[in-house]
């Protein structure tokens, strides 16, 4: 079985590429497919733009296609930054500039109420195939930001069940516990599942 997975990013393909080492299937990132043009992101929700991304990279491969999109989920601010994460202070902003608006918009809020999750939504699109793997990690936010390494909200959020932030974390800590590793498992759950099917039919 090959998949297709609608992104680029390096870092992603390889994390992939570990969590499903063991299935049997050949992992092709979109840079295998340089004529599928860039993929809008213009959905409300996550599921929705993880479906958009794997339905339009299904439509111009025809291969199975996996796409994931990505949010902080913040409840004292009703669920923003959500779909917007990566933009949440600007279309270019850095992540640098996102964590120091979402600390601001924090400030003087107490310890209680700084509650957040990490949502990774990931759509698997082929034909006859729409399936959808959710992870989420429940955490709060804090005052300031600690630790280098990871990217984007990493510094401010620290998991429950833990002192560290995800940054202060070593990536193959952070890697086991996070949202996406959660829903990698589950979609790995679904392609065992779906390969099962073909080799069945
Ligand atoms: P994407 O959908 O994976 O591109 O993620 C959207 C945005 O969510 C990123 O630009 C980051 O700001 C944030 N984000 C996603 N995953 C993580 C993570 O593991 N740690 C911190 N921030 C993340």
């Amino acid at each position: 079985m090959k998949i297709v997975l609608a992104t680029h990013n390096r870092h992603k393909v390889e994390e992939i590429r570990d969590i499903l080492a063991d299935l049997n299937i050949e992992l092709l990132s979109l840079d295998a497919f340089p004529d599928v043009g860039e993929l809008i992101e213009d959905g409300e929700t996550l599921e929705e733009n993880a479906r958009k991304k794997a339905s339009a990279v299904f439509n111009a491969t025809r291969f199975l296609s996996l796409a994931d999109d990505t949010g902080l989920e913040v409840e004292a601010l009703g669920g923003r930054p959500g779909v917007y994460s990566a933009r949440y202070s600007g279309e270019h902003a850095t992540y640098r500039q996102n964590n120091e608006k979402l600390v601001g918009e924090l400030k003087g809020v107490p310890p209680d109420r700084r509650r957040a999750k990490f949502r990774c939504v990931i759509s698997i699109v082929g034909d006859g195939v729409d399936e959808i793997a959710v992870g989420e990690v429940p955490g709060k936010i804090i005052e300031s930001p600690r630790g280098t390494n990871g990217f984007g909200y990493d510094p401010v959020f620290v998991p429950d069940g833990y002192t560290e932030t995800y940054a202060e974390m070593e990536s193959a800590l952070k890697n086991s516990l996070s949202h996406r590793g959660l829903a990698l498992e589950q979609a790995k759950k679904i392609l065992e599942r779906l390969a099962g099917r073909k080799k069945a039919g």
